[in-house]
């Protein structure tokens, strides 16, 4: 799908048949997600070199920025955890959305699928939200007009709002989804959320055997927690999209459970879903390790480790399912540790080389 929907090819730094990967382990519980990412790897021989990139939050300049996005220019393909933004400077943007501005990463792709067995507010939600990635309210052009007044620009061009909208419909047909929905609030940002939600009407002219309707994005908060089960594969705008994706991850089971893509034309970059820092929990061996797992499973899938890849999504969807290894979050009184030691042993029976 990225191939044809993005132009995104698998990326060419191979060497003896492996790939290197920028990682970028961010704050917070970044680092030991990713340390857990590599035990995995390691064990299970997946044939993927990490370029590891701390970006220091503190610092003011930008080196450790423009480094990082050299090396995923370079390998194509990264791992990431949440950057924190520390400095409140107004010429201080953050680093998350600088990478993916420069990446151009124009499409968030969150598959929303309900694990059986874990407490969650809804059962079997099978929701795939796809989100503008680079435009909206991230354009991150504010200023104070006059003392008092403070402006805030949400940007919406043609070219960004056709590639979502494209890509969901996409998405839609070559995975037999029946229905696009398009969240917006045009009826009061009559030309910004107007134009999205245009450009998506005639998008959907091309994908005829597809259902397409709409949704105003405060009535969707509370579709989506009073009767999810409506939504199939939903278009939003960059702000709406989070917003909705922290609203479904937090009804199957919170923030540690379900990963994120990032695609561009040329680029990918795989992350927890709801791209949390998760500051007050790290050091405490009690951060859910799943929701990053799957970011490697994916970014595995990207690069065509599909072997890897099914054995490490086996290996984690037995442990928290069928062996019940949960950490806190899930309501289980497991630690992470506990969590990835269960996810070796399965793993131990059936090594890939
Ligand atoms: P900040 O950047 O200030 O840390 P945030 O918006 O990134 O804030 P967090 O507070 O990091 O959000 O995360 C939101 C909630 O989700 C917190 O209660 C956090 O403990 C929880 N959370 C995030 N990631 C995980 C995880 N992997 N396992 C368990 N809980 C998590």
């Amino acid at each position: 799908l990225q191939k044809k929907v993005t132009g995104t090819d698998i990326p060419s730094a191979q060497y003896g048949g492996r790939h290197g990967v920028t990682m970028l382990p961010g704050g917070g519980i970044g680092p030991e997600l990713m340390g857990y990412v590599r035990e995995i790897f390691r064990y299970c021989g997946a044939p993927i070199d990490f370029e590891v990139i701390d970006i220091d939050p503190s610092t003011e300049g930008n080196d450790d920025l423009e480094y990082a996005i050299t090396s995923i220019k370079r390998n194509g393909v990264a791992l990431k955890g949440n950057i924190e933004t520390k400095s409140q400077s107004l010429t201080e943007m953050s680093r998350n959305v600088a990478i993916r501005n420069e990446l151009d990463l124009y499409v968030n792709v969150v598959h929303c699928k309900s694990y059986p067995g874990i407490p969650a507010r809804h059962k079997d939600i099978d929701i795939v939200l796809i989100r503008q990635n680079t435009d909206g309210e991230y354009a991150m052009l504010e200023h104070e007009s006059v003392r008092g007044v403070v402006e805030s620009m949400k940007v919406v061009t043609v070219d960004n709002a056709e590639r979502v909208a494209r890509y969901a419909f996409e998405y839609a047909r070559q995975n037999n989804r029946k229905r696009v929905t398009t969240i917006h609030k045009a009826n009061i940002m009559k030309l910004s959320d107007g134009l999205f939600l245009e450009v998506a009407n005639r998008v959907h002219k091309d994908y005829p055997e597809l259902e397409h309707n709409n949704m105003i994005i405060d009535n969707t908060c509370m579709q989506a927690v009073s009767n999810p089960h409506q939504f199939d594969v939903m278009n939003m705008t960059n702000l709406y999209g989070t917003i909705v994706s922290n609203v479904i991850c937090g009804l199957i089971g919170g923030a540690g459970l379900i990963s994120g893509r990032n695609y561009g034309d040329h680029f990918a970059i795989f992350e927890p879903g709801t791209r949390n820092t998760g500051t007050a929990i790290a050091g405490k061996n009690i951060a859910n390790p799943v929701a990053m797992i799957n970011a490697s499973i994916d970014m595995l899938n990207h690069l065509g480790h599909k072997e890897h890849a099914k054995v490490i999504y086996d290996a984690t969807y037995h442990t928290i399912v069928n062996d019940a290894i949960r950490t806190p979050d899930l309501g289980g009184n497991h630690s992470s540790t506990d969590v990835v030691a269960n996810i070796l042993k399965i793993l131990s029976a059936k090594r890939v080389n």
